[in-house]
């Protein structure tokens, strides 16, 4: 891993000749990924594939493979308010390349701790909630996946449990947490779901004084959420970035500073981590140095370079994604471009954006069919 392009191009040339299905896509727009892919500039020309074919109903994704599907070791299922989940297949190897980018991410980011509360069930719960069985094996959350492969202390409290189809906050093992840590200035991290962690503390707000955990406290929030839904998680409505740090920084007596988000999705392998602005108001993600990422214009899908614009994320892999065909994929979440080389913030020389959100109403129709008349070439 030293190289991205080159490793990108070899991984993309694998995949083209690995899965029938993208070949007939790069074939149909003209592109060979051995002729056409020469230098960095290239990669905007690179087909990608649109998470909506990863959709259980579209009957893609056991075509998406890049390996006979007696090979693959688990389903990674997103979590879905439609009832129509992606269906990413993957091995073992995949997996844990997942967790080697976001240990990498981590030594970028400093987020050490010496305890963690976890606002997610503990891994065997979270592999094994809702799972089913497809095609022989086994159905489990992206989530599921990267607790299961985690290297989380022992004594990390999970505060969530299962409750028949609902997951439920342990609200006083929270309050005890936040208890026998106030004012003492540890080496703690509060992460898991955003749209489960700001509910519990809106409740806790209306009981207990603020409190003081200090300079050392990090809240680290990963799996998206800010519609205020995930799966069958509902607060029932959206979570404005700058409230929540504002809001939790606040009673939680934790810097603005030390507030960090991760953002990917099911057919993706790198996350991006976006520390916290108090001059944007909003999070700062840096695409690290092992991915890529381009910002398309809704409508004409073309690629956008300038701050400001607004687009579909794209993202670029080079690795961790031998078992399906993931090398370049488009989701419909909305990204900004805040600078393509350099964080205003922190001055590190990486692609920097800010995470809007899923597309909606007139948009999200242009996007569809955008997508559509993508899918059928
Ligand atoms: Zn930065």
């Amino acid at each position: 891993m030293n190289n991205f392009f080159q490793d990108f191009k070899d991984n993309l040339i694998k995949q083209y000749f690995e899965c029938q299905a993208y070949k007939f896509l790069c074939d149909s727009q003209g592109f060979n990924p051995s002729i056409n892919l020469n230098s960095e500039a290239d990669i905007e020309k690179v087909p990608f594939i649109a998470t909506t074919l990863f959709k259980k109903s579209a009957e893609m994704f056991t075509n998406l493979l890049r390996v006979p599907l007696d090979v693959i070791d688990k389903w990674t299922l997103s979590s879905s308010t439609s009832g129509d989940p992606s269906m990413v297949g993957r091995r073992k190897c995949d997996i844990m390349k997942i967790k080697e980018l976001d240990d990498l991410n981590k030594k970028t980011y400093k987020s050490f701790s010496n305890q963690a509360c976890v606002f997610f069930p503990e891994p065997k719960v979270m592999r094994e909630y809702k799972s089913k069985v497809v095609y022989g094996k086994s159905t489990e959350s992206y989530i599921g996946n990267i607790l299961d492969v985690s290297d989380l202390k022992d004594n990390s409290i999970f505060l969530v449990k299962p409750d028949e189809d609902n997951l439920i906050v342990d609200m006083d093992k929270f309050k005890l947490f936040l208890e026998t840590h106030n004012g003492l200035e540890n080496n703690i991290s509060i992460c898991g779901s955003t749209p489960l962690l700001f509910d519990a503390i809106n409740i806790l707000q209306k009981t207990m004084k603020p409190l003081n955990l200090g300079k050392n406290a990090l809240v680290n929030t990963f799996g998206g959420g800010w519609d205020g839904k995930k799966g069958t998680v509902s607060i029932g409505t959206s979570i404005k970035r700058q409230d929540f740090v504002e809001n939790l920084s606040n009673f939680l007596g934790i810097p603005e500073d030390n507030f960090i988000d991760s953002y990917s999705f099911t057919e993706n392998t790198f996350s991006i981590t976006g520390h916290y602005s108090k001059e944007y108001k909003d999070y700062l993600f840096h695409v690290p140095e092992w991915g890529r990422m381009i910002i398309r214009d809704i409508k004409t899908l073309k690629p956008l370079y300038s701050p400001g614009d607004r687009g579909f994320i794209q993202m670029l892999n080079a690795y961790g994604t031998t078992t399906f065909a993931g090398a370049s994929v488009l989701v419909d979440d909305i990204g900004e471009i805040v600078s393509i080389s350099e964080c205003p913030e922190c001055k590190t020389k990486l692609m920097t954006i800010k995470i809007i959100g899923r597309v909606r109403g007139a948009e999200a129709k242009g996007c569809g069919a955008t997508l559509n008349v993508r899918s059928e070439k």
